[in-house]
């Protein structure tokens, strides 16, 4: 039978972007949907305008180490409708990019929501339909709200790059990468920021000194962190001002009609009961695997809602593929993308290609940053006997304006062939040093290659090769 189109690709986020054009030029029949903004949650509502806003929070700190230094520098105030404009145009600029990429790759673009009637049949809410060969599924996630009373009160992280303004308060729920991120970011900006996560440290699954010590420093430059903390009740603060449980000495603050919403009286499991001038839901994410009508053509969805595919991203049914947040795998960028051009050697260039997801470096873009790859202390020395090298100190660049800030490198080892199984770093600039660790540790390089490696000197991450005597084995 012929189909309208070799390949339909469904989503123009990072790994749909990619598989689209690897595919075309191979010479396929490309087409692509995407019912939002080119660039998907990457581009759009994630990584780029959360590092810019990175860049951002960053001014305040770096002028009052300036003062240090001996410049007569002041950050002044900071003006969001200044950054946020300068964003969004520049979050425009990249959305052409995609479009231009899509386009001179030779990709049709149907700026529509795509659902599947068949197998091989994709119908758009523009009307049309196009029969495809095979369907890639590359719909990405969302953030979610807990089931909780007034959860709608709270803005999740599409939010934040919304707000008309900084609110002067701000909640955020959660302890993974999205609210440790923006905890620092509006800290930076000058928020004042309180954060609950309801474990016993932020950060699950990362290193626990490394996230111990990301802990600490978020505290130290005015955080107020709450560890075994959630909140059990929260309504509109103006819905709350005659309720006795409210503090009547509490001010409310003004209501605004933005994303930053109304302000929030909220009660905590730690005896909290406050007004916040904006409440954040950083807990989590699921993938967008449902209204696509999947499920009724076969495409096996798992509990958690991710597509279920095999290690060459093959749903249930022959023809159809996924990639990405979707399949829940790895949630990253450069995870996806690699997804999308393994797809593009599987099916478009015969050779049968598994994306690698083994040993992924990735960094938490907090304040100090951590950056991670391979294995940690808890989950190496699960498996084999492991020496740990890991020294703690204060670098150069703060410790002279007498700063408390300190930086954690940290190296996991086997005992039986002294491979590199693992690297912590936390310090500024940490996911820009974990790329390069990276290769090493991909590379399978023992302790014994680091250490024939010369120093560079005076950097932080001489240490890495300096480290002489593990400080235990474990
Ligand atoms: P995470 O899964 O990392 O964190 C969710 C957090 O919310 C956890 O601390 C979790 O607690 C908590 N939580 C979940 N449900 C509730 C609840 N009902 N009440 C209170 N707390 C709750 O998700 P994120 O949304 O932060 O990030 C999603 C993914 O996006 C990441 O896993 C990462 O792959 C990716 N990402 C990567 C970034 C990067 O590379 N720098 C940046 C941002 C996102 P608990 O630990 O107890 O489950």
């Amino acid at each position: 039978m012929a189909y309208d189109v070799d390949l339909f690709v469904i989503g123009g986020g990072s790994g749909g972007v990619r598989a689209a054009r690897t595919a075309a030029a191979t010479g396929a029949r490309v087409a692509l949907a995407e019912d939002s903004r080119m660039g998907g949650t990457c581009v759009i509502r994630g990584c780029v305008p959360k590092k810019l806003m990175v860049f951002a929070s960053e001014f305040r700190e770096g002028a009052a180490l300036a003062r240090e230094y001996g410049w007569s520098a002041s950050s002044g105030e900071f003006d969001w409708s200044r950054f946020s404009a300068r964003m969004n145009g520049e979050l425009d600029r990249l959305e052409q990019v995609y479009h231009n990429l899509l386009n001179g790759s030779g990709v049709t673009i149907h700026n529509a929501r795509a659902t599947l009637q068949d197998a091989h049949t994709v119908a758009l809410s523009s009307g049309e339909t196009v029969t495809a060969e095979t369907i890639l599924v590359a719909t990405g996630g969302r953030p979610v709200r807990p089931d909780q009373t007034n959860a709608h009160l709270g803005m999740v992280s599409d939010d934040i790059f919304q707000m008309e303004r900084l609110p002067k308060s701000i909640l955020i729920i959660g302890g993974g990468y999205i609210a440790s991120e923006f905890a620092c970011i509006l800290n930076g900006l000058g928020v004042e920021v309180t954060q609950y996560y309801r474990g016993a440290q932020i950060l699950r699954g990362f290193d626990d000194e490394a996230r111990g010590l990301v802990a600490e420093m978020m505290q130290e430059k005015g955080i107020n962190l709450h560890l075994g903390t959630n909140i059990v009740e929260m309504r509109s603060a103006a819905d709350a001002e005659g309720d006795m449980r409210m503090p009547a000495h509490i001010p409310v603050p003004q209501a605004s009609a933005d994303a930053v919403g109304k302000p929030v009286w909220i009660k905590a499991t730690n005896g909290d009961a406050r007004v916040f001038d904006a409440v954040m839901f950083a807990t989590g994410r699921a993938p967008n695997s449902h209204g696509l009508g999947l499920e009724d053509i076969g495409v096996k969805i798992n509990r958690r809602g991710a597509i279920e595919v095999d290690a060459y991203s093959k749903t249930a049914v022959d023809n159809i593929y996924a990639i990405g947040d979707v399949t829940d795998r790895i949630q990253l960028t450069p995870v996806a993308i690699r997804e999308g051009v393994a797809f593009t050697e599987t099916v478009y260039k015969n050779n049968p290609t598994k994306p690698d997801h083994e040993l992924v470096a990735s960094a938490v873009f907090t304040q100090p940053e951590l950056g991670t790859v391979g294995l940690t202390e808890e989950q190496a020395r699960e498996i084999e006997t492991i020496d740990v090298y890991c020294t703690s100190f204060r670098p150069m660049r703060t410790a002279f304006a007498d700063r408390p800030d300190r930086v954690l490198m940290k190296l996991i080892v086997s005992k039986e062939n002294r491979t590199v199984l693992g690297c912590q770093i936390v310090a500024e600039g940490a996911g820009e040093l974990i790329q390069m660790v990276g290769i090493a540790i991909k590379a399978g390089l023992t302790k014994e290659d680091f250490d024939r490696t010369v120093a560079v000197h005076p950097t932080m991450s001489e240490e890495l090769v300096t480290m002489q005597n593990p400080v235990r084995s474990a």
